[in-house]
């Protein structure tokens, strides 16, 4: 973020200029920690969306879906370094904007996203995009994997940058464009992206943002320009869009919400589950879509693990996301805290309060929560069942393995997960009876050499690890008959 708070700007990054919008309409970004305005930039219209579209479209029919692996690997390094370089205003306009607490938007928003960057660099160097198979027809077939074409990506505000760059970093390897459509409420981000992707010379059209709600999203989904759809966000839009790509027959992959299991096994050692669930269940102040949120216990250990998980969530620093001692920073928005808290309402009928259930009382401002815990609630409650989306823990009683798997299983969703026990080998062959995308064996961090995704209502398709690639790209048989 430029030094002067708030930040206005007045144009989008579109076929590698800084272009007017069609529209004299503007989003105001409101700040997470106080609730002032942090900065403004235009309300993309259909018509900046066509251009865009235009632009990306040129891009690869003019080039770059036949640039050699080697440039694709070189602007993906540049575009890295370019990232890495403006590290410190990224990570805190992600923080102002969706609370997300100053250290993970480091971690997350700017050091994993510059890795993966570079990881994708290195699988476009590899990339073998022509295979000839002899066919057991007596003839010889060649298998191409050409880039999709362009891509229309939508992102929500609770990962801006790296849901963003697990579309980007795929498509970039693989020969695609992009117009890309951030979430209203972090729109920030993406103008030092833009900035970064500018200075790195990503070719024209290859990429390209315009801002929006989601109505601008619907028309992007729905663009005749748009040769693949890449979604992050909740199952409700989800839906909608897989419908609309499904009447069209237009690929799509759907990165969707979640409440998945952490299962504490009866042997865990409560010292090393702990401090793991603070992310694994906490992370970005519960605004993330794989967190373990419902908390499965053995009923031999109920009481003493309640009360540890309690004393963690009253124990987490709730303040301000820029201070470096935050470890919980407030919700995104006033909207969403208001939603959080109708679920935290519900709860006190469906379980009992262990912690938190408030608004912290040392902070005025800001859209904060305390990290909240419910103990004796039954899967089949609402907050067991329903994303949440904030601090806010279910503790449910188990009596057995079996009974621990069977719970973490029966779930709308299929996203992520963690078990925990002193015994890694007993938790892995429980991980491998749950039925999600991905599961943690005592923590919880996503491989970005691994695919990552859903099951379930929690989503179609798969990012991250080599498997992403795939997505975007078609396969074409050319039979050599003679
Ligand atoms: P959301 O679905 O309301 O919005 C996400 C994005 O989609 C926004 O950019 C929005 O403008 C756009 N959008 C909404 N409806 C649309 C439509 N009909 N057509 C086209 N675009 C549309 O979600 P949100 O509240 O911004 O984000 C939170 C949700 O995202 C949670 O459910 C969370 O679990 C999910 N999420 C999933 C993953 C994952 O990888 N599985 C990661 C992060 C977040």
């Amino acid at each position: 973020m430029q030094s002067s708070i708030p930040v206005h700007h007045e144009k989008f990054y579109i076929d590698g200029t800084w272009q007017k919008p069609a529209t004299t309409l503007r989003i105001e970004v409101i700040g997470a920690n106080n609730g002032e305005l942090i900065g403004s930039v235009p309300e993309g219209g259909q018509a900046d969306i066509d251009a865009a579209v235009t632009a990306a479209r040129r891009a690869v029919e003019g080039g770059w879906s036949e640039s050699s692996p080697a440039e694709r690997a070189a602007v993906l390094n540049r575009f890295a370094d370019a990232i890495e370089k403006r590290g410190d205003r990224l990570s805190r306009a992600v923080s102002m904007q969706n609370g997300m607490p100053l250290s993970l938007a480091e971690q997350l928003e700017v050091g994993y996203v510059v890795g993966l960057l570079r990881y994708y660099a290195a699988l476009a160097q590899g990339l073998q995009t022509e295979e000839r198979r002899h066919s057991p027809l007596g003839f010889d077939t060649l298998v191409r994997r050409k880039p999709v074409g362009v891509v229309g990506a939508i992102v929500p505000w609770n990962y801006p940058v790296v849901l963003s760059i697990m579309k980007i970093a795929p498509a970039l390897a693989t020969g695609c464009s992009i117009v890309l459509k951030p979430s209203p409420g972090t729109v920030l981000d993406c103008y030092i992206l833009a900035e970064a992707a500018e200075e790195a010379g990503v070719p024209a059209g290859v990429l390209n943002w315009v801002p929006g709600g989601r109505d601008l999203g619907a028309y992007l989904v729905a663009h005749p320009g748009i040769d693949k759809v890449a979604f992050t966000g909740s199952t409700a839009a989800g839906r909608k869009i897989a419908e609309v790509c499904g009447r069209l027959l237009r690929p799509v992959s759907l990165e969707l919400g979640g409440k998945s299991a952490g299962i504490i096994l009866d042997d865990a050692k409560l010292d090393q589950v702990l401090p793991g669930l603070h992310f694994a269940a906490f992370g970005n102040n519960g605004q993330t879509c794989a967190l373990s949120s419902r908390i499965l216990v053995p009923a031999t250990r109920y009481d003493e693990i309640v009360e540890a998980l309690a004393e963690l969530a009253k124990s987490l620093k709730v303040g301000d996301s820029l201070d470096r001692t935050t470890e919980i920073g407030p919700l995104a928005s006033a909207e969403h805290r208001e939603r959080v808290e109708s679920y935290i309402a519900r709860g006190k009928s469906e379980g009992r309060l262990v912690a938190g259930g408030g608004r912290p009382r040392h902070l005025a401002r800001g859209w904060f929560v305390e990290p909240t815990v419910f103990a004796d609630v039954a899967n089949s409650a609402t907050i067991a069942q329903e994303e949440i989306f904030g601090p806010v823990l279910t503790v449910i009683k188990y009596r057995d393995e079996d009974e621990a798997v069977k719970i973490a299983n029966d779930s709308d969703y299929g996203l992520g997960g963690t078990v925990w026990s002193a015994d890694s080998q007993r938790a892995q062959t429980v991980a491998r009876r749950v039925q999600t995308g991905t599961i943690g064996v005592n923590g919880y961090v996503l491989d970005m050499a691994s695919p990552f995704g859903g099951i379930k209502a929690s989503g179609l398709g798969r990012e991250l690890g080599p498997e992403s690639l795939a997505a975007y790209q078609q396969l074409q048989s050319v039979y050599l008959t003679g």
